[in-house]
């Protein structure tokens, strides 16, 4: 079975005044098909696990392993990440002026399979997951996340993820802005995702409110940088009547 890894990651984050060390040793093992939530208050690194895994320049790991079905993703570019099936939905998408939504995701979709899509069947198949996110036909033509609404920007994220069919998907803060009826349509989506490829997925998230539509298989809480508790969906419950303030 296609698993996710992770052993031991410490990461440091390069800042004005030299590497921080942000994650002290993070053990986590997702498998094919399963929803791990990732909470924790802000500040507790949860992104940068994220930026780390999916290999983010400015983020090193200096210690720890993280194997994509055996193979050990640190010492793999981001390209070869994602081409291994890798994909983070970013908590910042970042605005692209110049490159549509269209090109920017025949482009991607192309480096991560070795060959461009077949344009009829893409084109159909982007017209349908668009329309499944609830998004006009014309969006294909905006400029990648330039002047897109919050719940813009985190539908084109799982867009990309539809897209992109990846094994293991990392959602980092994707409910975070979003209102009611938004994070209705990008929780279906991804429980759509989930329930057609199989895929594994890491949900990032500060609030308990998207776990209200999409149901982990495991939650996790993060604290300094470290899984200080792991436990099924009662953990999310409990999270929400009593927050974070015991673990800091
Ligand atoms: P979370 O996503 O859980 O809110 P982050 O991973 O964004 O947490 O941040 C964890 C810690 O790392 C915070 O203390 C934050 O200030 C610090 N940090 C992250 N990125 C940088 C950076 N580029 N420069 C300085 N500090 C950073
Ligand atoms: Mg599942
Ligand atoms: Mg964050």
């Amino acid at each position: 079975m296609s698993n996710l890894v992770i052993k031991n990651l410490h990461v440091s984050v390069e800042t004005n005044e030299g590497d921080k060390p942000i994650l002290h040793g993070v053990d986590l093992t997702i498998n094919a098909g399963e929803i791990h939530a990732i909470m924790g208050p802000n500040g507790s690194g949860k992104s940068t696990l994220a930026y780390a895994l999916a290999g983010h320049p400015k983020y090193t790991i200096t210690e720890g392993e993280a194997y994509l079905d055996g193979e050990n993703i640190v010492e793999m570019s981001t390209d070869e990440r994602a081409r291994a099936g890798l994909f983070l939905a970013m908590q910042y998408p970042v605005e692209v002026p110049g490159v549509t939504v269209s090109n920017f995701l025949r482009t991607a979709k192309t480096a991560i399979d070795g060959e461009a899509p077949a344009l009829r069947t893409w084109v159909g198949e982007l017209k349908e997951s668009m329309k499944k996110l609830r998004m006009e036909d014309d969006f294909a033509q905006r400029d990648l996340n330039t002047g897109f609404s919050g719940g813009e920007k985190k539908r084109n994220e799982i867009l990309q993820m539809e897209l992109l069919k990846p094994k293991f998907a990392i959602l980092d803060e994707t409910d975070s802005g979003l209102d009611v009826d938004a994070l209705r349509v990008v929780s279906e989506g991804v429980n759509r995702i989930h329930a057609e490829t199989n895929v594994g997925v890491a949900l990032i998230t500060h609030y308990t409110r998207i776990l209200q539509y999409i149901t982990p298989d495991h939650v996790h809480v993060f604290a300094n940088g470290r899984v200080v508790e792991s436990g099924g969906p009662d953990l999310a419950t409990q999270l929400e009547d009593e927050g974070y303030d015991r673990y800091l």
